[in-house]
């Protein structure tokens, strides 16, 4: 028997791993795709590498938070990064216009390059660095540090990232720069909170990198770790169900009829997926119906564009595209409008690092477009195919994305283009096992932090939650939440002490 059989691959999934391995426990990671990593996935096509769901880190400078985390996670001399524009990593465009935004690495910077931009907003850009930061300062683990978090003294959860930053400046263009990369977090004009925009963007304005080749690298090199310290790995392992007796998971069902015992269970697997998976009767009816009405980020059509050869220069920066100056508007896109704003990036390749060989664009899009094909289901792993409709649903969208680039963003890219490509919801539902393909996990609400706020501990004794769905998204907020996960396990003093000293 198992100590601990962890449902999905995610970083969320691998880091609790590694964490349990490390401590001497028996652990199994269970994975239903091909390949691990979960939104770390990587696809080739025309030999260029995709990322699918990480496109830049940051906080990876010596001595920053993410730099610390991944030293213990034995990942810092392993992965292949390369540094972004210092002085304008993430660069916001609006309209048909020449003119691009910038947000630089380093709060000093940071403020420079606004002032620059902004002469007369010195003061309320300060004001929001420090405002950002002292967000920050107060999630300890962002911090590295295990106080008690104190968020509930000063209605801290309560601010509307919305609000706060319309309040500094009556400079509408100030504003939505500040709010330009919406995109990260998949910011909602009237839910929100300001700290999820704090702790999202303060990780970037610190350093911001790309995973050269792609992210799939630290999925490879944590698989190797949680090998070398004696824990398993399984693919193309869906977990389909769970025995459960006296109220407790005795053993996971996996597809094809075997049975997994362990002692307790961690999913990475959404808290929905999960509990359909446990089956809902066996959590509290005010619980369940808590879980189960929770709201979920949107989802994205991502276009993947392959280059001809040395025809396209490498971007060292990302693009946060909008049609109009309304950076919290383009979730209410019509058919017409599609797609209204959209974020670029080059995905950093090491055979020609002056040239892309690649360009991913996202938009967003809702789960509801998917409506016609919800019944349909596609992976490597499990390839079932999707109906023609589907395909040509694709490639019309593909070419409305790729036409508002080239007259807004790109004249001329077309000429560059080899191979064209496409993601949807529906990719990400099949992929990740998310209920509506989301990007970003459980959209947390300003109004009403309790209600989307959860737990890693369920009802369920030996059944615990881990990933983007118990606190914040992305690379850095997956590793803090692995973190409270094995905190139910290991000392926090002790594992903390692990982590500064790796
Ligand atoms: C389009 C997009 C762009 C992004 N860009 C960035 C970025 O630039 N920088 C950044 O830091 N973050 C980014 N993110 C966010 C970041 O990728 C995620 O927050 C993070 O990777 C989520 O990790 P996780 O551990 O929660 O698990 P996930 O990646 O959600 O993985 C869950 C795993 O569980 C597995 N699973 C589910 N059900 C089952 C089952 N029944 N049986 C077995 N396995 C199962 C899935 O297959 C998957 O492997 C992006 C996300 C998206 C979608």
């Amino acid at each position: 028997m198992y100590d601990f059989a962890i449902i999905g691959a995610g970083l969320g999934g691998l880091q609790c791993a590694y964490i349990l391995a490390k401590e001497g426990h028996k652990v199994v990671v269970l994975e239903k795709n091909h390949q691990l990593g979960g939104s770390l996935q990587v696809f080739s096509r025309d030999k260029t590498v995709f990322d699918t769901g990480v496109h830049y880190i940051g906080g990876l400078d010596e001595g920053q938070n993410l730099n610390r985390y991944f030293r213990y996670f034995g990942l810092m001399d392993k992965i292949k990064l390369r540094k972004m524009d210092e002085r304008a990593f993430d660069r916001v465009h609006f309209g048909d216009g020449d003119e691009y935004y910038n947000h630089a690495q380093g709060y000093d910077l940071f403020i420079e390059e606004i002032v620059r931009q902004f002469p007369k907003e010195r003061e309320a850009v300060t004001k929001y660095c420090e405002k950002v930061r002292a967000v920050c300062d107060r999630f300890p683990l962002y911090n590295l540090e295990v106080t008690e978090p104190d968020y509930f003294s000063d209605s801290l959860l309560e601010l509307s990232a919305y609000e706060y930053i319309n309040s500094l400046s009556t400079d509408k263009v100030f504003c939505s720069v500040l709010a330009g990369t919406n995109a990260l977090y998949a910011g909602v004009q009237d839910k929100t909170p300001f700290y999820i925009h704090a702790l999202v963007v303060n990780t970037y304005i610190e350093s911001s990198y790309r995973l050269v080749d792609g992210g799939s690298q630290i999925a490879k090199h944590m698989a190797r770790s949680i090998h070398a310290m004696g824990g398993e790995i399984r693919k193309r392992a869906e977990v389909i169900g769970a025995d459960v007796a006296g109220g407790e998971i005795k053993a996971l069902k996996l597809a094809d009829g075997e049975l997994i015992e362990a002692k307790n269970y961690i999913s990475n697997a959404h808290p929905v997926t999960t509990f359909n998976l446990v089956g809902p009767e066996h959590f509290k009816k005010a619980y369940r119906n808590r879980i189960m009405s929770l709201e979920n980020t949107i989802s994205s059509f991502t276009l993947h564009l392959s280059f001809k050869e040395k025809s396209f220069p490498y971007l060292d920066y990302n693009v946060y595209h909008y049609d109009k100056m309304d950076v919290w508007g383009g979730m209410n896109y019509t058919e017409k409008s599609w797609p209204g704003c959209y974020m670029l990036s080059c995905p950093a390749n090491s055979k020609t690092p002056d040239y892309a060989d690649g360009l991913s664009v996202m938009a967003y899009m809702h789960y509801d477009e998917m409506k016609p094909w919800i019944q349909s289901y596609n992976t490597v792993a499990r390839p079932e195919g999707r109906i023609d409709s589907y395909e040509n649903f694709k490639q019309a969208k593909s070419e409305v994305l790729l036409d508002a680039i080239e007259k807004s963003v790109f004249p001329g890219i077309k000429d560059s283009v080899k191979g064209v490509y496409a993601s949807t919801p529906l990719t990400f539902r099949d992929y990740i096992g998310s209920p509506d393909g989301n990007m970003y996990g459980v959209l947390n609400d300003h109004k009403s932090f309790l209600k989307t706020f959860i737990n890693p501990k369920t009802k369920v004794p030996n059944l615990y939650l881990t990933g983007q769905n118990i606190g914040v998204h992305g690379i850095l907020g997956v590793t803090v939440s692995s973190l409270i996960t094995c905190f139910e396990f290991i000392d926090r003093d002790k594992l903390m002490k692990d982590i500064k000293e790796s």
